[in-house]
């Protein structure tokens, strides 16, 4: 069965831009039967952007897993694990980093970007660590010998990175050594921030989490940026700049979308009106992942288990894989 690589970096709890953008999908393909899934709760790689702040890295770990949990990830299923408790990835990173020039890192376009997001951080010269987080991403991925790699097109120089790095190892140590793996672009659109930014994002403050309480929502919601042109109850509006509508899309069914969009053009429907209902189907939506998340709070002994499971079997593999590599770049001394 090909196995499939997807993972997130524990800096916070994961939101509805990640649900539709990407934990849908693992649910999805996790489910067909077709595939044997790994996830990685990246700790390592987060801390490349967070190595000031190793608490908040720690006690995101559980959270991401119970968001995991929660949305339907079956660790019966899905292998579940913690980078950091996997050495052979750290092993793999530096053997690669011989197989990368510094001048290819700083042109690769996700890098350049988030380079330039991070000023604050980094000011005008970065860290050897972040500019090499797509070598570590491609120990990440071959260590478990991910073939198929679901990304957001944002994430596919990424992909291309641990492509060129397989080619250049398996033709100076041996073909076929490492797997090279394939980027599956996801079709699904990014999810707009509730402010009307183009992105919804942990950072950005603009984020509803899977794991907000009904109260939070409601909140989030009756903030959300609507035509500014509509000041009255009866104002003719247009739902096409509005974030509530766009939202209504996403979490309300086809026929109350349709009566929102024409209430609204027709001046005959109010926005406070308009944002109860959509938090209504929004809190009616993350109920049952609410529900299963509860669950896991209340077991914290059983998240730990499933993590401790999960980083075992894949540590298992990555061990496989890392016994190939060692005797292809004649590293195996003795036992
Ligand atoms: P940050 O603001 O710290 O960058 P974030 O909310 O953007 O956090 P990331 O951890 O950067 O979250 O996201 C990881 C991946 O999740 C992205 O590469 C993307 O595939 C997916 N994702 C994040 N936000 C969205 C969104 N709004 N819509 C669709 N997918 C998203
Ligand atoms: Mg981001």
């Amino acid at each position: 069965m090909k196995r499939i690589l997807t993972g997130d970096r524990p800096t916070g709890k994961l939101h509805i831009g990640h649900y539709f953008g990407s934990l849908q999908t693992r649910v999805k393909l996790q489910n067909s039967g077709e595939y044997e899934p790994f996830i990685e709760i990246a700790d390592v790689q987060a801390l490349t952007d967070n190595f000031n702040n190793p608490e908040k890295v720690r006690k995101n770990v559980r959270e991401v897993a119970k968001d995991y949990l929660s949305v339907g990830i079956d660790p019966e299923k899905t292998t579940i694990f913690v980078q950091s408790m996997i050495p052979e990835i750290a092993e793999l990173t530096v053997f690669y980093s011989n197989l990368v020039t510094i001048a290819r890192l700083e042109r690769n376009p996700t890098v350049k970007t988030e380079i330039a997001q991070k000023k604050d951080l980094f000011g005008e010269s970065v860290t050897y660590g972040f500019l090499g987080y797509p070598v570590s991403q491609a120990a990440d991925i071959t260590a478990f010998e991910g073939e198929i790699i679901p990304v957001g097109e944002d994430q596919e120089p990424l992909i291309e990175q641990c492509r060129e790095i397989v080619r250049k190892f398996n033709s100076i140590y041996g073909e076929g050594i490492l797997k090279e793996p394939k980027a599956e672009l996801s079709k699904s659109a990014r999810i707009k921030g509730l402010d009307g930014n183009d992105k919804m994002g942990k950072s950005l403050g603009n984020a509803i989490y899977l794991s907000d309480s009904d109260d939070e929502i409601t909140k989030k919601v009756m903030s959300a940026v609507t035509d500014p042109n509509r000041i009255r109850k009866d104002d003719i509006g247009n739902p096409d700049i509005c974030m509530v509508y766009y939202y209504h899309k996403l979490f309300s069914n086809e026929e109350a979308c349709k009566k929102c969009h024409k209430e609204c053009m027709a001046g005959e429907r109010g926005c406070v009106a308009c944002k109860k209902e959509l938090s209504n189907n929004i809190i009616e939506f993350l109920k049952p992942i609410k529900e299963k998340r509860a669950y896991y709070d209340a077991h914290p002994e059983e998240v730990d288990r499933i993590l401790r499971e999960g980083t075992e079997k894949a540590r298992k593999v990555a061990k496989e894989t890392m016994k190939k590599v060692k005797e292809a770049m004649m590293l195996n001394y003795f036992e």
